[in-house]
C-alpha cells in the first residue's frame, strides 16, 4: 500500500496544490490517494491507470466467458414514484420481467426493517430475499 496516488502520470494534471519546493526548485508531485479511490486521487487518474494496466489486470484476474441471469434468479423488487409508473399508483413492486411478473406488495414486504425505521423510500430487499419473497407468495418455487 502507499499513501499516492498509483497514476505515475499524476503530477502532469499540474494542478496548483501539487505544487512543492521553493523558488528556482519547484516541482509538482502526485497527490495522495483519497478515501473514495483507494489508491488514486480521482476517477481521472484511475482510469489512466487502468488503461495503461488493464492488459496486466486482466491477466491476473482472468477472462470469464458469457454469465447468465435464469429465470428462477431474475426477481427483484422496485419502488416506482407515481410519475414513474404506467398505471399512475407509484409505489413497491416485486418484479420478474423475464415471467411476464409486476406484483404491487406492501412496504413491509419490500423493505428491511432497518430502511423502515430509517425512512429510507427507495432502498429495497435484495435480489435474493426478492426470490425468497417470491416463493412466500407462491409466485416461483
Ligand atoms: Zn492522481
Amino acid at each position: 500500500m502507499s499513501e499516492w496516488c498509483q497514476n505515475k502520470r499524476c503530477p502532469q494534471k499540474k494542478n496548483q496544490n501539487q505544487i512543492r519546493g521553493s523558488k528556482g526548485a519547484k516541482y509538482y508531485q502526485s497527490n495522495k490517494a483519497s478515501g473514495y479511490y483507494e489508491h488514486w486521487c480521482s476517477m481521472g487518474c484511475r482510469e489512466s491507470w487502468f488503461q495503461e494496466h488493464k492488459e496486466t489486470c486482466m491477466n491476473a484476474v482472468g477472462f470469464i466467458d458469457k454469465q447468465i441471469l435464469p429465470l428462477d434468479d431474475a426477481w427483484f423488487v422496485d419502488f416506482y414514484y407515481s410519475w414513474r409508473d404506467s398505471n399512475g399508483d407509484g409505489g413497491y413492486y416485486l418484479i420478474n420481467k423475464l415471467k411476464g411478473i409486476k406484483r404491487a406488495i406492501p412496504r413491509q414486504q419490500a423493505q428491511t426493517p432497518e430502511d423502515i425505521a430509517e425512512d429510507r423510500t427507495w432502498t429495497t430487499i435484495d435480489e435474493t430475499q426478492a426470490k425468497e419473497l417470491a416463493v412466500q407468495l407462491g409466485l416461483a418455487s
